[in-house]
């Protein structure tokens, strides 16, 4: 995720990969199969462990030791009774401070089991770890849900970036960042590829970007190097940065 304004590079969002010998199967085969069962907790918990675990292996680094990581967890994770103690105790674990930390869900995730998935946020926001929904605007979540959970960012659902020359998604765009302000929320749009794009995004008031435009998914290892060539901008590389908000992101 990158500031919209200065271009500072805020935060990333950790996205699972399955190597198969040579070949990385993308997450869209086997997500939904491991989200069949019980194997996508333990997926889940394995991203949020890999994910903690490399903020803390940056945490001293000049460049990286600001980043947010994002993580995705799936509807059935949200409302599983041992997802509070196992973030607290990844953090623990490796040491890393909960503000570091972005919880993202999915509208569905919620609407399942409303008051339960806020009590869950609540605990998680307590405790200093950010709260997103993720793919926001295609679901079904209205503004009275929405003001009754504990959320800090809103990330407007690629669909919308990709049509944003239309009138409709447009004005749609507005309305999820108005709304998104007056609830306190960063607003973050996903799947930003052209600077056009990033252009209208701005103007609409959007607070962060990611997608392809910042850059294609890439392993930790090259994050450094991304940086230091300037395709991504540190945060100390500017006059002034946002980082003081603390949250930024990149889409599953
Ligand atoms: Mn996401």
């Amino acid at each position: 995720m990158v500031d919209g304004a200065t271009g500072a590079t805020l935060g990333v969002e950790a996205l699972v990969r399955w190597r198969d010998g040579a070949t990385l199967v993308p997450p869209d085969l086997f997500i939904p199969i491991a989200e069949r069962s019980e194997l996508i907790l333990e997926l889940d918990r394995w991203v949020l462990d890999a994910a903690v675990a490399q903020a803390a292996r940056w945490a001293n680094e000049p460049r990286l030791g600001h980043l947010t990581f994002a993580v995705n967890l799936s509807s059935r994770h949200v409302l599983a009774r041992s997802l509070v103690g196992q973030i607290r105790s990844a953090l623990a674990r490796h040491r890393v401070d909960p503000s570091r930390l972005i919880i993202e869900v999915t509208e569905s995730a919620l609407l399942n089991d409303l008051e339960a998935a806020a009590e869950t946020l609540g605990q998680l926001r307590a405790m200093g770890v950010c709260v997103a929904i993720d793919d926001f605007g295609t679901g079904y979540t209205s503004i009275a849900h929405l003001r009754g959970l504990p959320i800090d960012i809103l990330k407007i659902d690629r669909s919308f970036v990709s049509n944003i020359d239309r009138f409709d998604d447009r004005t749609l765009i507005k309305l999820i960042v108005e709304t998104g302000h007056l609830l306190g929320c960063v607003v973050i749009a996903e799947g930003v590829e052209t600077p056009h794009q990033e252009a209208v995004l701005r103007s609409l008031g959007v607070d962060q970007i990611q997608g392809y435009l910042i850059g294609p998914p890439i392993p930790p290892s090259e994050m450094v190097i991304a940086l230091a060539r300037g395709a991504l901008v540190a945060a100390e590389q500017l006059p002034t940065s946002g980082i003081a908000q603390g949250v930024g992101v990149s889409g599953r």
